[in-house]
């Protein structure tokens, strides 16, 4: 019985993508990118019958064609889905155009997302040499694009996060009244700049057990919004409203 758990390596675990009775998958997400996977690898593009939680269905595109695939989630613990029947002999012909077809952008994304979390430069061209070499299918330029901006927001999360700011830190003081939690915005175009969080607890135990000393180390957060120097923004912060303590110069 085969076994795939792990989405990130599931790519590279599938190997020929050989069907066995009875195989499972940890989640649906693995048993879909397993075919998809397959498909390419096999030179032929599938259609889904059927694609809900419970059952996953996919017929050869090719409507004369017998290949097919059943996998159903298994009642063990409600994740798991099973091999139940398949077909796997293709009546119709294989097509290097088929490859294409399935070798999207978010499949991409999916197969080299662990490769690419190890080589962050990674342009995308290299994404493309990287994926006709694992699975000898040409991509375009434009999927190597779209695929490198989707693992780089499953790497460092996308924009969506930042409206969240405000809301988090009014949470914040809600439920853990007296402590500090401000976000700081760029005042001409309202863009994220930083943000600033203190608990209650553990600044009644800073002043209560420590001297009024505060040792920063450099830390320039630098990303796809901005640089952010916190030292200077954290002296801000203690010479403005907070006033917990004095700056000494060291
Ligand atoms: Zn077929």
């Amino acid at each position: 019985m085969t076994k795939v758990s792990d989405p990130v390596e599931a790519s590279k675990r599938f190997g020929t993508c050989e069907l066995k009775h009875k195989m499972t998958w940890a989640t649906v997400e693995n048993c879909r990118e397993f075919f998809q996977t397959m498909a390419i690898k096999h030179k032929f593009s599938t259609q889904q019958v059927r694609n809900d939680r419970e059952r996953y269905i996919l017929a050869c595109k090719d409507p004369s064609c017998e290949w097919t695939i059943t996998a159903t989630l298994t009642r063990k613990n409600m994740h798991t889905f099973v091999l139940r029947n398949y077909n796997d002999e293709h009546t119709c012909e294989a097509s290097v155009k088929n490859k294409f077809t399935q070798a999207r952008a978010p499949w991409v994304a999916q197969a080299l997302e662990n490769k690419m979390r190890e080589h962050l430069d990674y342009r995308p061209k290299d994404i493309q040499a990287e994926i006709v070499f694992q699975y000898g299918v040409s991509i375009s330029y434009w999927i190597g694009w779209n695929a490198r901006t989707l693992i780089f927001e499953v790497i460092n999360g996308n924009y969506e996060g930042y409206r969240l700011v405000p809301e988090m830190c009014r949470q914040i003081i809600k439920s853990n009244p007296s402590s500090f939690a401000k976000h700081f915005v760029n005042e001409k175009n309202q863009s994220f700049i930083g943000v600033v969080v203190a608990f209650k607890s553990s600044l009644d135990g800073w002043l209560n057990g420590c001297r009024p000393i505060v040792g920063l180390d450099g830390c320039f957060l630098k990303g796809k919004c901005h640089e952010w120097d916190s030292p200077s923004w954290f002296l801000h912060m203690q010479r403005g409203e907070w006033g917990y303590m004095e700056a000494v110069p060291m």
